[in-house]
């Protein structure tokens, strides 16, 4: 996070200088309803970052306030994608935990005469709630005894009523500028069975009363939340007030991650899940913690991607290729160069002595030369990209066509001398000839050649499958689709947004484990595939590609 630009920080700065508060403690709340996506990395960043900045600890909570959607499954991924970004949290708590906790300072809300049980429907009290320009209306419940609560109230968690059939409201001001402020529901009856109080309740907190009590109780000092939750601070320190909480947290509130071309919402990324769009919450064109770590991003790259995006109440939508300058920056040093063809084309060197094979000296990392050398095999067959030769090419294309001399990246100047093709006229073989005078590291400086391909020797190559990704839905796809009628988001899934190759590796990579990055010459940064490699075949997802415009 830049010195400068946040403000956050300067808050607790001044918090810790005037003496208001002693010390510092940040959580990070998700409710486990789903994975977690790159806008939940923000969170962690800043809430695990800006504790440990002024020797304060986070807390891991998961706020689990909802039956109906939450599964143990999210609870077990999340816990994991937190630490393997890299943080540790100080405590882990279950806002479920604390059911009891809520429920005492819901009856004392009711014994204060600041919240009553109220008849309305979810529909009423919606029409009731009146406008931004309207005030709102009284509910006919609104003036129900202490007592009348607290009987009703006790036989809503006794399970007597059905759901729907009544809430718990807060008794603030119908006529607030601040709709949050009308009366907002405390409690609703739901008969769910929980993923950790199992049948215990069939009443459950709202979010807005369950989240400053779950801050209070652990003692959190700073609530960082969202620009969404703006509106609702009122409520939220009002609820500590009524409450009679000791601890009394402050939220603040920041702006969302956004990317363009990235759909970032829970919700819609689990349809894309449960309708089988794509084979997973970890499926590598997913923006979740987990999909990224899959196409092969290093935790490192996705903190300093995150920290680069600053903390401000803005939250405009960034650049995708931000996200993949900072893989690339990551694994400039770390990942080892090699060559693979992703759609081979056969060459037969017809001037190379059959039967032969020489090992040739190839630097695993030129900006890293300490990662020192590997050998690769040269022989009579190799494989090179079909991209990589035109019969008939444009002006100004420098790679193989019929007569022309390239160089073949660790090895030897090849000429193309004669294209063999199948009976439909598919290219299916070259025939060159190579200069044993050009090999690479001699020193040769006779001619000079415009085209270097990468390439890899026939007889020793290991099969391989090499994934390539697009955005998996555009964001131009989605405008041009407003006011389309009837669809929805997938109906614009982007159908080139996974496409499968079969090609060749280097033999000294066949040993390769799942999320070894390499970068293929000419392709790309790679990762082993987790889930789709096996025994018999390597699977590479690709990160990204060389070449960007972007610029910090
Ligand atoms: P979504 O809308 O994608 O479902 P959410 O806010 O409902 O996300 P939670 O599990 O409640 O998901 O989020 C946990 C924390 O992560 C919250 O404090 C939330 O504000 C924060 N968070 C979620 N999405 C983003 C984002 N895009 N940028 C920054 N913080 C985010
Ligand atoms: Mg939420
Ligand atoms: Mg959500």
């Amino acid at each position: 996070m830049e010195e400068n630009s946040n403000f956050i920080r300067s808050i607790i700065k001044e918090d810790l200088a005037s003496g208001k508060r002693k010390n510092v403690v940040t959580r990070f709340p998700p409710e486990p309803n789903g994975y977690l996506h790159i806008g939940h990395a923000k969170s962690i960043v800043i809430n695990f970052g800006i504790a440990d900045e002024f020797n304060g600890t986070t807390n891991l909570r998961f706020d689990d306030t909802n039956p109906l959607k939450e599964d143990q499954e999210y609870v077990d991924a999340i816990k994991h994608d937190v630490e393997w970004l890299g943080y540790q949290w100080e405590n882990l708590h279950y806002a479920s935990n604390y059911f009891s906790e809520m429920y005492e300072r819901a009856v004392l809300l009711i014994k204060k005469g600041k919240a009553y049980v109220d008849d309305l429907s979810a529909e009423e009290i919606r029409e009731y709630r009146g406008t931004l320009t309207e005030p709102g209306k009284e509910s006919p419940y609104r003036n129900r005894t202490v007592e009348e609560n607290l009987d009703l109230f006790l036989r809503m968690k006794n399970g007597e009523f059905e759901n729907g059939q009544k809430v718990l409201r807060a008794k603030i001001d119908m006529t607030a500028g601040n709709i949050n402020m009308r009366d907002p529901v405390l409690y609703r009856v739901s008969h769910a069975t929980h993923h950790n109080t199992g049948d215990t309740w069939c009443i459950y907190p709202m979010y807005a009363f369950a989240h400053p009590l779950e801050d209070a109780i652990e003692e959190v000092t700073h609530s960082l939340c969202t620009t969404e939750f703006e509106e609702q601070r009122p409520l939220y320190n009002w609820v500590i007030e009524e409450c009679e909480m000791e601890a009394k947290p402050q939220q603040i509130e920041f702006g969302r991650l956004n990317i363009e071309n990235t759909v970032m919402s829970k919700r819609k990324l689990k349809q894309l899940v449960d309708e089988n769009y794509v084979d997973g919450w970890d499926d590598p064109r997913m923006p979740t913690i987990s999909g990224l770590r899959r196409k092969g991003f290093t935790p490192e790259s996705i903190r300093e991607f995150v920290q680069a995006t600053g903390v401000s109440k803005g939250s405009g939508a960034v650049d995708e290729a931000m996200l993949d300058h900072f893989v690339r920056e990551d694994l400039k040093m770390k990942a080892p160069r090699t060559m693979g063809i992703l759609n081979p084309l056969k060459v037969v060197i017809t001037n190379y002595p059959e039967g032969q094979v020489e090992m040739l000296d190839a630097e695993i990392n030129p900006e890293n030369p300490e990662m020192g050398s590997r050998q690769i095999p040269f022989s009579r067959e190799i494989y090179v990209e079909q991209d990589d030769f035109m019969e008939d090419p444009p002006k100004k294309y420098f790679r193989l066509f019929p007569g022309n001399e390239v160089r073949l990246k660790h090895a030897y100047f090849i000429k193309c001398e004669e294209v063999i093709k199948d009976d439909e006229g598919n290219v299916i073989e070259l025939r060159c000839t190579y200069d044993p005078e050009t090999k690479s590291g001699s020193g040769f400086t006779g001619r000079k050649v415009k085209g270097t391909l990468h390439w890899v020797e026939a007889t020793q190559a290991v099969s391989a499958q090499f994934r390539l990704y697009e955005p998996l839905i555009r964001d131009e796809d989605l405008k041009s689709a407003d006011g389309n009628e009837g669809k929805t988001f997938l109906d614009f899934v982007n159908e080139q947004s996974l496409s499968i190759q079969h090609g060749f590796i280097e033999p000294t990579m066949k040993d390769s484990k799942p999320h070894d990055k390499f970068q293929f010459f000419r392709h790309g940064y790679f990762n082993v595939d987790p889930k789709h490699t096996t025994e018999e075949q390597l699977v590479f997802n690709r990160i990204v590609s060389l070449k960007s415009s972007f610029k910090l």
